[in-house]
């Protein structure tokens, strides 16, 4: 008995210890919703609820509904991606404020709800053995400070219990993929990705966390190099399509 009292004793406190520390951090860094700025939070309950999930899915070529986000016949020809599965809309709710607070603005905490968008829109008949991330340059790793999609990935990777592993690597530092055509897209990223560890790939079904895909050029350049080690399926999974 008095064994149990001392760990509910001790228990209490680390109790007590979080909330001083919350308190502590609320006074002296205070945390404002990332969606309408209210105090007290990253992202206020009511926020949270503005978010608009993706209801149907769809190939991420020609943007045509599609189950899973499955390549359709008619783009498979061009794209080495199985398919690729979107969280919810970027223009819809805070979606976009919280992807730009999390990689511009190290509202890293918003990583949870993040991967809970992404989670969501895993179908329970997806099969994956590994989850991966979109590498970034080591220049550009170095101004941010850490790859937002290894975070998401771990996040992921937590909540569905399948392990997150380095797979990729970014040999050139590229322009940045806004504002370029769809075909400057392709070619600003043609010959840019490894794959890190092509031992034990073979026949594996990957996953790949990105945060955000337009033309879902990334992705597919990911999966390229990720076949031709022997990969049998690539699957991209983003928090949202900008
Ligand atoms: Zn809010
Ligand atoms: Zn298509």
């Amino acid at each position: 008995m008095r064994r149990f009292t001392r760990f509910a004793e001790k228990d209490s406190m680390k109790k007590s210890l979080a909330k001083i520390k919350k308190l502590f951090l609320d006074l002296f860094f205070p945390q404002f919703c990332v969606g309408c700025n209210t105090e007290g939070f990253l992202l206020c309950k009511k926020c949270e609820k503005n978010i608009i999930k993706i209801g149907e899915q769809v190939c991420p070529s020609c943007l045509r509904l599609n189950k899973n986000g499955k390549i359709c016949q008619k783009c498979a020809k061009n794209f080495e991606i199985n398919g690729v599965l979107v969280g919810a809309y970027f223009e819809e709710g805070p979606i976009k404020e919280m992807i730009h607070n999390f990689k511009y603005n190290h509202a890293l905490e918003l990583k949870k709800n993040l991967a809970k968008i992404m989670v969501n829109a895993l179908p329970a008949d997806l099969k994956i053995d590994v989850i991966t991330f979109a590498p970034l340059h080591h220049q550009r790793l170095a101004e941010r400070g850490f790859n937002q999609a290894e975070i998401l990935a771990q996040e992921v990777s937590k909540n569905i219990k399948i392990p997150s592993e380095e797979l990729l690597v970014k040999t050139r530092y590229t322009k940045r993929q806004v504002g370029l055509s769809g075909k400057k897209r392709r070619t600003n990223l043609e010959g840019v990705f490894k794959v890190h560890k092509a031992e034990s790939l073979k026949g594996k079904r990957i996953l790949i966390v990105d945060d955000v895909t337009t033309t879902g050029a990334t992705l597919n350049e990911c999966a390229k190099v990720l076949k031709n080690a022997g990969v049998k399926e690539v699957w991209g999974l983003v928090v949202a399509r900008g």
